[in-house]
Formats: structure tokens, C-alpha cells, sequence
């Protein structure tokens, strides 16, 4: 997708701060931080949501969530504990129509949903 953010920063085109990548799958810090931790677990693949999943990608979601369990494991977080988020559609906040499964980590979410 040549108008996607993610897609660039997958091809290199735009800077990220990288902390995990491999041939399926690419993590990078979030530019605006909601958290201490705020990591980006996405697919080299372009889906646009989880509402365009097919069933081939089931094992690259899998592994976006086994990625996430070791990038929290790197990032101290996983014994306090971390939040998984998957926004999905405009009303529930996804801007970047790129899957991607958020990592929140390092403060108190317990107030939140
Ligand atoms: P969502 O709202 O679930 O679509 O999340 C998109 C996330 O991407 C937001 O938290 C943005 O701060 C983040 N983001 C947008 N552009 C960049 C970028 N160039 N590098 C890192 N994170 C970004
Ligand atoms: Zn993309």
C-alpha cells in the first residue's frame, strides 16, 4: 500500500525506533507514548483491520502475540504486567489502517477498560 505509514516505515522510507523484526513481523516504539513502554507489533503483510483477516493469517496473528509475550519480557513489563490492545474501525480509535497490536506497559492501567 504506497499511502501507508506502517508500510513505509516496513520498506524503510520513514524512520522508526525498531526494537524487534524478522521476516513476518516488525515492532517499533509508538511516536506519541501512551504508556512508559508503548510498542507496535505489525505485520510486513498490509491488512487494513482485523475485519480484513483471512484465514491464512491466523498464524501471523499467533505470532504477533508471541512476539508481544518476548518484547514485554525485554522490556520489564511482563511480571507487573501489560495491556494488548487491537483498535479496530474509526469508532474505536484506529487511525493507522494498518493491523497492528499496541503494547502498553511501565504505569497503572487498572482505571482504564
Ligand atoms: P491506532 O490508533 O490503533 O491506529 O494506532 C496507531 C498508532 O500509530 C498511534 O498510537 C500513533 O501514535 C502511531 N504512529 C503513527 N505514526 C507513527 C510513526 N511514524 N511511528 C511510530 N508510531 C506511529
Ligand atoms: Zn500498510
Amino acid at each position: 500500500m504506497s499511502d501507508c505509514i506502517f508500510c513505509k516505515i516496513i520498506q524503510g522510507e520513514i524512520p522508526s525506533a525498531k526494537v524487534y523484526e524478522d521476516d513476518s513481523l516488525v515492532a517499533f516504539r509508538d511516536i506519541q507514548p501512551a504508556a512508559p513502554t508503548h510498542i507496535l507489533i505489525v505485520p510486513k503483510k498490509h491488512i487494513d483491520s482485523v475485519n480484513a483477516l483471512a484465514p491464512e493469517d491466523e498464524a501471523l496473528i499467533g505470532k504477533m502475540f508471541s512476539v508481544a509475550k518476548e518484547i514485554a519480557a525485554q522490556e520489564s513489563v511482563a511480571e507487573k504486567g501489560y495491556r494488548l490492545v487491537v483498535n479496530t474501525g474509526a469508532e474505536a480509535g484506529q487511525t493507522v489502517f494498518h493491523v497492528h497490536l499496541h503494547l502498553l506497559g511501565g504505569r497503572d492501567m487498572r482505571a482504564l477498560i
